[in-house]
């Protein structure tokens, strides 16, 4: 039987995420012994901080292995709004709280809560790799604003304004960004939040990234500008990059009750519960002390001072300085269209198969993320790979 008569045109449609396919090749290198760093996975080499670990064992022993709620326990939903409380001043009922598997998770249950089939979602690029992946399989269409490094990546609030049309639902926010690290300035939110109200549009904003700031700047979320942003925006946040806690996929959404009540439903339908133990973690990760946090954070602005001067000394190489997140995302058009190795880098892409093959450093294209012309490191591994890896790469581009 032919494979097309077992699978639909919607899942030909969709593509392995870039992201993964990139680690996925250097894990193939690396297991036929060549000797791979890898910079293309945004995940903390910190492990998860032990008294979170000690709260899963904890869970499993008192006998926490079951079906919990769909949309989250009450004790996770409660320590939630409390540390939207904490963090944001913002008061909200444990039931406009569903926790899902992962910040990705909730993403999706977002999208298929918010969109009507054709509706148009505002992406910023350059933007996290699934975002437009995602927004189509909701049946929604991605309408891409590029932003530029040269301004810290903030949108011309007027090609937004311009973009917006009769299906538009909704603009999506991710600030700290995955994957230039730039941070909304306080200007960009309320210009963002004035046009979402002014054309009656939601707005999604992807938080994941919202504790690692650098140079002292503060959070803002746009739901902490008024009343009604409250009521029109949706936070979708996650334990993953705060907690080092990737692999345990607790995320979740807040939002106004009827969305977060049917966000709930569509959940309970498709996947049920997260991971019960994960959850019983994600209560002590968010509830219990926060010194971890800090640490984790400074060690990534100590990174980030080291490899964003070190990128830059690098001839052809401009990188701008990323507030928050762990990536960097520099330019390198000035190399596409040479030739390397035995041949021509006509892409972004290409950049990072020829740095792959010849530095042994994996990377993401910035073709990726909607950004020809630059490619991303996460720089959440160690100083010495970082090191080694900037030096790695200064040697190919010579
Ligand atoms: N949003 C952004 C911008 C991300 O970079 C990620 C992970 O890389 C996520 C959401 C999802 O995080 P997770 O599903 O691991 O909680």
């Amino acid at each position: 039987m032919e494979d097309t008569r077992l699978i639909s045109s919607f899942a030909t449609s969709v593509e392995a995420s870039p992201t993964m396919a990139m680690a996925t090749l250097a894990k193939e290198m690396r297991a036929a012994g060549k000797d791979v760093l890898s910079f293309a996975v945004g995940e903390p080499d910190f492990p998860t901080p032990a008294n979170i670990c000690e709260a899963a064992q904890k869970a499993i022993a008192d006998g926490h292995t079951k079906y919990t709620p769909a949309s989250g326990t009450p004790e996770l939903k409660k320590a939630i709004a409390q540390a939207a409380e904490r963090d944001l001043g913002l008061n909200y009922d444990p039931a406009q709280v569903v926790v899902s598997n992962g910040g990705k998770h909730a993403l999706m249950n977002a999208w298929r809560t918010l969109l009507e089939p054709g509706d148009e979602v505002i992406i910023l690029a350059p933007y996290w790799v699934s975002y437009p992946a995602q927004v189509q399989m909701a049946g929604g269409i991605p309408k891409i604003i590029q932003t530029f490094g040269h301004n810290g990546f903030q949108p011309d609030l007027e090609q937004i304004r311009a973009a917006i049309g009769p299906k538009t639902a909704a603009i999506l926010i991710n600030s700290p960004s995955n994957p230039s690290g730039g941070v909304l300035t306080r200007q960009s939110i309320e210009g963002i939040a004035a046009i979402a109200q002014a054309r009656d549009l939601a707005v999604v904003s992807d938080e994941i990234y919202k504790h690692i700031l650098f140079d002292g700047r503060e959070h803002i979320s746009p739901a902490q500008l008024s009343d009604d942003m409250k009521q029109r925006t949706i936070i979708v946040d996650g334990v993953a990059k705060t907690y080092a806690m990737t692999g345990w996929r607790i995320g979740w959404l807040i939002a106004p009750p009827a969305f977060a009540k049917c966000a709930g439903n569509i959940q309970s339908q498709e996947t049920s519960n997260p991971c019960s133990v994960s959850q019983m973690a994600a209560v002590e990760a968010l509830g219990g002390p926060q010194q971890s946090v800090g640490e984790m954070r400074a060690a990534f602005e100590q990174r980030r001072d080291y490899i964003v001067p070190a990128l830059n000394d690098i001839p052809g190489v401009v990188c701008p300085n990323p507030g928050g997140a762990f990536y960097v995302f520099p330019d390198i058009s000035q190399h596409v269209g040479r030739v390397m190795g035995d041949a021509e880098v006509k892409s972004s892409k290409d950049f990072c198969i020829y740095l792959l093959q010849s530095a042994l450093v994996s990377t993401v294209h910035g073709s990726a993320s909607g950004s020809e012309g630059c490619f991303r490191i996460s720089f959440a591994c160690g100083m010495e790979q970082i090191q080694e890896g900037v030096r790695r790469i200064a040697a190919a581009l010579k």
